[in-house]
């Protein structure tokens, strides 16, 4: 038999997730965000129920090419842009949509050669510093790009950094109105905490903050992006991923028995564990400290000791019947429909759920 790890891929959440972002953005088109391999999911995993949203954004260029493999003739958004020149070979050739943020891209696309030309977005540094042109250089940019030949229509983006926090976006949003006032072309400004949590406030007046696209990343994979302030269940999201195993041993503890390297754990009374066949080389995080949840057979408990390669270990005082061959669900939705958010999981081990998702480790198998 197999190491009994298993990662399960929810076709009919995701789907669920997806028509949430109809729900919360009923205006706007929805980019179903798949990069770094749709949050770990797999692109070709996730296909099949992702294919009725508008277009599909990411930002490696061979996972566009996945996707056109996949059959997939709509919009391809690289939410980076190029890399290098040579990148908008590729861009014509796949119809890929792609981000401007520099100059160095704009100087690339006026000396490509093509024949069709391309629909570009433009994005705006409004306050983030990561991507984008500073407001006070974003016009110059825009006019450098309308009269590219090379160019066809051109959108106007930006990013949040705080969609998900107490600071929130106002001022974000007030800096992209204001360097986009009177350009024409369509916007796109919401990731899936801004669509949560403002998709219903307003953008240039009459138009909604999810514009003509919303960005929708995490929603679609049922993480909370404000959690704890707000849970997954909050939102009618669903977990689109489960990570399970099996126990696969057990040991009776007495009073100051420890568990695992370091023996972190120390019982203060009998009591009974199992072990479970995840560790750290699977993607479970290291840092889970005792008291992360877990579920056995369905049942709420905590990991105890030290998350170590290729094992972690867990409280059964109060699960008489579990044992060897029992279910363990490290996040995700067990057999009996009981759910652990991933978003738990991850506040325990002083992490977010993003992480977790795209860490699930190339040696646990995918259903
Ligand atoms: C990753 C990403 C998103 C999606 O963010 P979520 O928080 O996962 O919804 C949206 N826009 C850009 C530019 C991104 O890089």
């Amino acid at each position: 038999m197999p190491r009994p790890i298993l990662a399960t891929v929810h076709p009919e959440a995701l789907r669920h997730n997806l028509d949430r972002a109809r729900y919360f953005a009923p205006d706007a088109r929805v980019w179903a965000v798949v990069k770094a391999n749709a949050y770990g999911h797999g692109i070709e995993r996730c296909f099949d129920a992702l294919r009725g949203a508008d277009g599909f954004a990411l930002l490696d260029l061979a996972e566009a090419e996945r996707l056109r493999a996949l059959d997939w003739r709509g919009p391809i958004h690289l939410l980076e842009g190029v890399f290098e020149p040579r990148d908008l070979e590729l861009c014509s050739r796949l119809h890929l949509w792609h981000t401007v943020h520099c100059n160095e891209q704009i100087d690339w696309l006026a000396a490509h050669k093509t024949l069709v030309p391309h629909r570009v977005f433009l994005k705006l540094n409004s306050g983030m510093n990561r991507l984008g042109f500073k407001p006070a250089a974003f016009r110059s940019a825009w006019a450098r790009l309308n009269a590219l030949p090379q160019v066809d229509e051109i959108s106007l983006m930006t990013h949040f950094s705080d969609a998900d926090g107490a600071r929130g976006i106002a001022h974000q949003v007030a800096a992209f109105e204001e360097a986009t006032a009177d350009l024409p072309g369509e916007r796109t400004v919401c990731n899936s905490a801004a669509m949560l949590r403002y998709a219903k406030q307003a953008l240039h007046g009459a138009q909604s903050l999810a514009a003509d696209w919303v960005r929708e990343g995490i929603a679609l994979y049922g993480s909370a992006p404000d959690f704890p302030e707000k849970r997954a269940s909050d939102w009618d999201l669903q977990p689109a991923m489960t990570l399970s195993s099996r126990i696969i041993g057990t040991q009776a503890l007495q009073a100051g028995d420890t568990v695992g390297y370091g023996s972190t754990f120390t019982a203060d009374g009998p009591m009974r564990i199992g072990v479970v066949a995840c560790g750290y080389a699977d993607g479970y995080p290291r840092h889970a400290p005792t008291g992360t949840p877990v579920l056995v057979d369905g049942v709420r408990t905590r990991v105890v000791g030290r998350v170590s390669m290729d094992m972690l270990t867990v409280d059964l005082s109060a699960l008489d019947a579990a044992g060897i061959g029992s279910e363990v669900v490290l996040w995700g939705r067990a057999a009996s429909g009981a759910v652990l958010p991933i978003d738990e999981v991850a506040s325990s081990a002083g992490t977010i759920s993003y992480e977790l998702m795209c860490a699930v480790a190339p040696r646990v198998p995918f259903r």
